[in-house]
């Protein structure tokens, strides 16, 4: 009888055990199905920032391609909003222009101090402003940079899925030879009419950004 009733309680104990436990996993999958839903891409880079391990170097030329390229154009939209044709439209827009002037008419000053626009005196004119692209090279450091942090994120549980597994990667640039990389304004850009042609580049290693 006494191992009945101990039996009674052990299995009521059983069941509120099991209620508790259930109403915890509850209660995490309700914060997964919306987690951390306001978290915005800025937020991400920080935190991966802050846990990334990166070579000095790495992490400076990191932070400059955040600081000039992602969180100006992506930073504020929501981690659990960034999709494919965001990033993919964000690459595009890198291609037509690394300004991200967005097709708009200014003038590109030449210094951000107080100046007379028209130059002069061996000091050159300010004009207006003329697109340039980012090269491949730099839009893979890009990629990278949010494909590492988004991965991050998906173990966080921040998000289900990494979006970027669903952009093309820009593509490799082509090698630049050493003598050459000085003079190119952007060295990410092919070198078709580079002088010293194939043979010349056997050797060099191909670029791979930031690795
Ligand atoms: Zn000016
Ligand atoms: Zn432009």
């Amino acid at each position: 009888m006494a191992e009945t009733v101990a039996a009674r309680a052990t299995v009521r104990e059983a069941r509120r055990e099991a209620a508790k436990v259930r109403t915890k996993l509850l209660s995490q999958i309700d914060e997964r199905r919306n987690p951390r839903s306001r978290v915005t891409v800025n937020d991400l880079i920080d935190r991966w920032l802050d846990v990334a391990k990166l070579e000095p170097t790495t992490r400076q030329g990191y932070v400059g391609k955040i600081e000039k390229h992602i969180r100006p154009t992506i930073g504020r939209v929501e981690v659990g909003k960034l999709d494919a044709e965001t990033i993919d439209s964000l690459y595009a827009a890198l291609r037509r222009c690394k300004e991200h002037c967005g097709g708009r008419p200014y003038v590109e000053h030449r210094t951000a101090v107080a100046h007379d626009c028209a130059g002069g005196d061996g000091v050159r004119a300010c004009g207006p402003h003329r697109c340039m692209p980012l090269s491949d090279g730099s839009i893979r450091v890009i990629h990278s940079i949010l494909k590492t942090s988004l991965n991050r994120a998906v173990r966080w549980k921040w998000i289900a899925v990494n979006p970027i597994s669903f952009v093309e990667p820009p593509p490799i640039p082509a090698p630049v030879p050493a003598d050459s990389r000085r003079s190119l304004a952007d060295p990410g850009r092919g070198v078709p009419g580079s002088r010293l042609g194939h043979a010349g580049l056997a050797g060099d290693g191909g670029r791979c950004p930031q690795r």
